[in-house]
């Protein structure tokens, strides 16, 4: 069986602790799911010089955040590594000199979705880092080596925002900024038209992107989740929100046609 592909808005860490509408979205996703053997994630939180990938048999919990609270630094999500599947991938992935770093950790922005998709952490999670020297299509077709694991039991899990300026948050505010709510629906927009070469190059999507994306590191997860979209599959959004002014939400399910979750 193949299986589905996810790219989640995580914005806060807190929503690893704390009850949330989105919080209830990855936590019904996971129950949804069929179970995967292992899990590949790729997070805005691991920017490298370089394509790497964590060969770790128990990888730490990394708390690479300031200024929340104790009980937030106390969680530890100890799924285990899987070393084999690393290095397959980093076999995969030659043709960009992909290498395993065997002890880097997992990053929140990781396991503060997976808390709530599989708080069992009984999924083996290998995370795949972002060549933070590379321009969008370089990640997106990198990406489209990845495919074959669908088929091979692995969950591909893109973990990010597509609407990301943390510079301009408004911690009071509950919606998003009218240049926020254009930028996401311009890019859901197409996702489901399935648009990819324009998602890929952001850049041109209008004068609303310099806010929206100041830097790529979160946007970049989405384009890893459509590289692996394969023909004839089907594409559902949820959790299409924007908070805090200028951070969405907005997440992706690819899943391939006749095998969405009842
Ligand atoms: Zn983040």
């Amino acid at each position: 069986m193949r299986l589905p592909v996810v790219f989640v808005g995580h914005g806060s860490p807190m929503n690893a602790i704390e009850d949330s509408a989105f919080r209830r979205g990855w936590a019904e996703l996971g129950r949804a799911l069929p179970k995967p053997e292992a899990i590949l994630c790729v997070s805005a939180h691991w920017e490298t010089q370089g394509v790497f990938l964590t060969g770790a048999e128990a990888p730490p919990t990394i708390h690479d955040f300031y200024g929340f609270p104790r009980e937030l630094f106390a969680v530890r999500y100890p799924a285990p590594g899987q070393p084999a599947l690393a290095a397959r991938v980093a076999s995969m992935l030659a043709g960009f000199a992909a290498a395993v770093d065997p002890a880097r950790g997992l990053d929140h922005g990781c396991w503060s979705v997976l808390v709530a998709m599989y708080p069992e952490a009984d999924v083996p999670v290998v995370q795949l880092s972002l060549d933070s020297r590379q321009p969008g299509p370089f990640h997106y077709a990198l990406a489209k080596e990845l495919r074959p694991l669908r088929d091979d039991g692995v969950l591909i899990l893109g973990s990010g925002n597509v609407v990301h300026n943390l510079g301009l948050a408004d911690f009071g505010q509950d919606g998003g900024y009218d240049w926020a709510d254009r930028f996401d629906a311009a890019v859901r927009a197409r996702i489901e038209a399935g648009d990819h070469a324009a998602l890929a190059t952001w850049e041109g999507l209008g004068p609303d992107a310099r806010l929206a994306i100041p830097t790529p590191e979160h946007y970049l997860p989405l384009l890893y989740v459509l590289g692996v979209q394969q023909p004839g599959d089907a594409v559902r959004l949820f959790n299409a929100a924007t908070v805090l002014g200028s951070i969405s939400m907005t997440s992706v399910l690819v899943e391939a046609d006749g095998s969405t979750p009842s």
